[in-house]
């Protein structure tokens, strides 16, 4: 059992609500940052919300104490008033990396001489960050995927400086608050699931775009002969068609075609996938 009993999550947004509330409902005390009052209000309402998620969704004793848990997290604008206490500190602000460089700096010096210091960050290396933390042997990424009650893999990646006993104290820490640990052995952008999934996509995507087969095809293919239970395009439209077209536009001229595509027949027309009603397929 790890010591750690305290946990500060940076930023009350899609990740970061989702990150306080499950450590929370495992028993944490969590004190939760914001830039203002409103922002921590949205984050106070995605707790609540999160509450019926975890209620509905059937996790253990949810029915008796998911309401409360949304309701005890400590909320904070005040850095050094989040900090005090911390044990471990995740921050899941927005993925700029120089925002994220100057919110480290100041995290470094506030944060305890003992205090775990983790990115959630999704596409940037802990190496581009952890100097500016001013202690890089602490410093290392928690990667979470969105639903973190559901879709718990819980990717602990540090640097060549980060201390092999903060590693394995995150990997224990990260079954304590129901994950599934997942040790990425070498810094890779991407980790371990982005490195899979990115590509698996794209290729699905290139398949369609160039005429070989429908996305309905390819999903049903890929789900008869693997018995996977969702298809590229099913998946797709979960992560949202506007993250899959930025990340196409970023590639090579073949990916760019690719991105082209998604745009005349899909972007265009507002079909951007489930939280829409419609992207590959129709959710009306
Ligand atoms: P989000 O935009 O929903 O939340 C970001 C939060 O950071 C907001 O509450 C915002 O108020 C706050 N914030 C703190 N400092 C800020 C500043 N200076 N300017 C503006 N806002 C500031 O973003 P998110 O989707 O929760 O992503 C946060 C992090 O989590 C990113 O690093 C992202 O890569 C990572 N992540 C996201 C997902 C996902 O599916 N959304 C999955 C895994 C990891």
């Amino acid at each position: 059992m790890t010591n750690i009993k305290n946990v500060t999550d940076f930023g009350a947004g899609v990740l970061g609500s989702q990150i306080a509330y499950q450590a929370a409902f495992f028993g944490f005390n969590v004190t939760a940052w914001d830039i203002n009052d409103d922002a921590l209000q949205a984050g106070r309402e995605r707790y609540r919300t999160l509450a019926t998620r975890y209620i509905n969704d059937n996790m253990p004793d949810a029915h008796i104490k998911a309401n409360d848990v949304a309701e005890n997290i400590s909320l904070t604008t005040d850095k050094k008033e989040a900090l005090k206490d911390a044990d471990i500190v995740i921050e899941a602000c927005p993925e700029i990396l120089s925002l994220k460089q100057e919110l480290w700096e100041e995290i470094g010096e506030l944060a305890p001489s003992h205090t775990i210091l983790c990115t959630n960050s999704s596409s940037l290396l802990p190496s581009d960050i952890k100097n500016y933390t001013g202690h890089p042997d602490r410093f290392l990424a928690y990667h979470f995927a969105n639903e973190v009650w559901k879709h718990n893999t819980g990717e602990v990646m540090g640097t060549e400086d980060t201390n092999q006993e903060v590693f394995d104290t995150v990997v224990e820490f990260a079954s304590e608050m129901g994950m599934v640990p997942i040790p990425v052995l070498k810094e890779k952008a991407g980790y371990l699931l982005n490195s899979l999934l990115i590509p698996f996509l794209s290729a699905a995507q290139g398949l369609a775009a160039f005429g070989f087969g429908s996305p309905k095809d390819i999903d049903k293919t890929w789900k008869i002969a693997t018995g996977a239970p969702k298809g590229p395009f099913e998946i797709l439209d979960i992560v949202g068609l506007t993250t899959a077209y930025n990340i196409a536009s970023a590639g090579d001229e073949t990916s760019r075609k690719v991105a082209a595509w998604l745009k005349e027949n899909y972007i265009d027309k507002g079909k951007l996938g489930v939280g829409t009603g419609e992207g590959f397929y129709s959710y009306k």
